[in-house]
């Protein structure tokens, strides 16, 4: 996982389809833009399938206003990457470590947590 998140952008659909084009997988963090242009990041989560559609979901509960991203080649990829922000920035509105399927047996990179 060599890539970095992207971004910010506004956490709107046009903005979605503007700049997240590859239908695939990924990890987004979400937040709000600060006086400043400062990124806080209030959320981190992933997409198993298309990140395009996951995050125009997000942009339509209306909780944050900005967002991050960064595209991954499989689910697994997916789960490190949101594990790795979990850990690094301790987002104030994830309320509990990143979860995998039940039937894989995905570790995260950062913990024992699925050791
Ligand atoms: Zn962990």
């Amino acid at each position: 996982m060599s890539q970095a998140l992207q971004g910010s952008y506004l956490l709107e659909a046009a903005t979605i389809d503007r700049v997240v084009t590859e239908r695939l997988p990924g990890a987004y963090v979400l937040g709000h833009k600060r006086t400043g242009g400062i990124f806080r990041v209030s959320f981190v989560g992933r997409a198993e399938a298309n990140l395009n559609v996951r995050l125009k979901q997000q942009a339509e509960m209306n909780a944050y206003s900005a967002f991050m991203f960064q595209y991954c080649t499989n689910p697994q990829e997916a789960f490190e990457a949101e594990c790795k922000v979990f850990h690094t920035f301790a987002p104030a509105d994830n309320k509990a470590h990143p979860t995998r399927p039940p039937s894989f047996d995905w570790k995260c990179p950062n913990c024992k947590m699925f050791g």
